[in-house]
């Protein structure tokens, strides 16, 4: 396993001529990243995984100083899992003139998480977009967990006509229904519990929401009720408008935080 820390020599080391798979991720891995290399590892010859927490896009610093943070025991995930390539750049090698916030993304980013979050998702695309001009991919393995991050960057592909398919990855879920998350390590065992109930209460009453939209007041009720004191939002989204589906395609997203910590679903 090659491990760069400078995209030059990344760029003269990588391997020429053979189908490249890249897994962006902030580090701190579970089993929702373990999954995504392991299918590019499946789907392509060579994998490279980055690990960059991208500053930018992060809204309170108080969120990027507690973001979880492990090298040692992801480079020895890595290295165990067998990937190729391994690219852990520091801020200036990806910024050298700093962040470009000029960058044009899809509308998709102003409801839900942008709403929330300025700025966030130009942030996203602006170090994702980096990434694809220092590595060149032929494929990018991207999480449904962040469903509108992975549609955002995907137009951004599309519109751009840049040569880097977009693999769209199944989220990986504990037993408990409660989808892995880097996040979940700053949280209780108590606090997880509670995260696992809202994915339960939304699951079960997905297809009665759907017939029905204004039964989300009802719900987020019972996501209160249960002890969650803050929810951004909830909203039944037809993912057939954005992903020109034949069928009616429904997903309930939410963003909801335990004491400080946000966390996202889509069910
Ligand atoms: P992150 O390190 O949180 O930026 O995530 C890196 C990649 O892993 C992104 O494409 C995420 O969508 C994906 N990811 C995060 N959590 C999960 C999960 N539970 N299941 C599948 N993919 C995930």
């Amino acid at each position: 396993m090659k491990i760069f820390t400078n995209k030059n020599q990344l760029k003269k080391n990588i391997k020429k001529g053979i189908k490249l798979g890249f897994v962006p991720t902030m580090g701190a891995f579970h089993k929702g990243h373990i999954s995504l290399i392991k299918k590019s590892i499946k789907m392509c010859d060579k994998t490279i995984v980055s690990i960059f927490i991208n500053k930018p896009q992060f809204n309170k610093k108080k969120d990027f100083n507690e973001y979880p943070r492990d090298l040692s025991k992801d480079i020895s995930i890595l290295k165990k899992i067998k990937v190729n390539y391994v690219y852990l750049p520091k801020y200036r090698e990806i910024y050298p003139r700093g962040p470009n916030l000029g960058i044009k993304i899809s509308k998709f980013s102003n409801q839900l998480c942008g709403k929330f979050r300025p700025k966030h998702f130009k942030s996203v695309v602006d170090v994702i977009d980096r990434f694809l001009k220092i590595i060149k991919p032929n494929k990018i393995f991207l999480g449904k967990k962040d469903y509108q991050q992975l549609k955002i960057i995907e137009d951004y592909i599309v519109v751009n006509k840049i040569n880097t398919k977009v693999i769209k990855c199944k989220t990986i879920r504990e037993i408990n229904g409660l989808a892995c998350s880097s996040r979940n390590f700053i949280l209780s065992t108590n606090e997880k519990n509670l995260a696992s109930k809202v994915y339960k209460i939304i699951k079960k009453n997905k297809i009665k929401i759907i017939k029905n939209k204004h039964l989300l007041t009802k719900i987020k009720k019972q996501i209160y009720k249960i002890g969650i004191n803050k929810i951004e939002y909830l909203n039944l989204i037809n993912l057939k408008n954005l992903e020109s589906r034949k069928k009616n395609f429904y997903k309930v997203f939410i963003s909801f935080y335990l004491r400080s910590v946000r966390l996202i679903d889509n069910i």
